[in-house]
């Protein structure tokens, strides 16, 4: 935990500069966003950084983050099924590598390690399969077996008493998990000079 985190932490948060704004409504915009969601906010934060487009409305009728963005199991990670998917996915991946840098502002991504478990022989082939794939398209996946995957989670029950018992998994290792994906958004929004506002204070 850094220093200044932890200052913020102990003074009840009161230096944090709020991450939203709500001016007042103006009559028309170059561009309004309708959601404040993760697309939403990073649309309006990419129209600023890569087109010098600043005069932006993100319209959310609830709060920062209310819908899927703000209730999601926050796993980042890019070992998908299709060719188009991963791609996508894996420069997804690359941006959150260097998101807290770039906002100075810790999104705590941890690239731990993700593991799909595979308790049938279907799924255990399904693995493969994307295992396949994601390697053709240059992605860190491969499949392992239950040895490996006691090593890499010693408290995980790999033997064969339960009911379905881990036969394999797919192992990605870049794949992680970032702790703030409700409010990166946020901030990504507010780092740009667009208006924004949201009809409910966030909770
Ligand atoms: C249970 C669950 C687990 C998930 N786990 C993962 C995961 O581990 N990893 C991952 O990458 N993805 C995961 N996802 C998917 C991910 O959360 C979504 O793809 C992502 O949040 C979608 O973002 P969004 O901005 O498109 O939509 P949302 O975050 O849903 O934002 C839409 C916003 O629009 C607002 N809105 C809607 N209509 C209007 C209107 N008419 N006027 C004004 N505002 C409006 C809503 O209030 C909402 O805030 C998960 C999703 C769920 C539900």
């Amino acid at each position: 935990m850094s220093i200044k985190l932890l200052k913020q932490g102990l003074n009840g948060h009161g230096t944090l500069k709020p991450m939203w704004r709500q001016p007042p409504l103006k009559d028309s915009y170059d561009v309004v966003i309708i959601g404040g969601g993760a697309h939403g906010l990073a649309c309006a934060y990419y129209l600023a950084k890569h087109h010098n487009i600043t005069d932006v409305a993100v319209l959310e009728k609830a709060y920062l983050g209310s819908g899927g963005s703000g209730r999601n199991t926050a796993i980042i990670r890019s070992n998908y099924l299709t060719p188009e998917g991963i791609l996508f996915y894996d420069e997804s991946v690359k941006l959150y590598e260097d998101m807290s840098e770039e906002l100075d502002f810790n999104v705590m991504f941890s690239q731990r390690g993700h593991l799909t478990l595979a308790h049938t022989d279907a799924s255990l082939r399904t693995m493969r399969w994307r295992a396949e794939v994601n390697q053709i398209q240059g992605v860190n996946s491969r499949v392992i077996y239950p040895d490996e995957i006691k090593k890499l989670v010693p408290f995980m029950d790999v033997s064969d008493h339960p009911r379905y018992p881990v036969q394999g998994a797919l192992y990605h290792p870049p794949g992680g998990s970032s702790g703030t994906t409700r409010w990166s958004g946020a901030t990504l929004t507010a780092r740009t000079s667009g208006a924004f506002t949201c009809t409910k204070k966030p909770k």
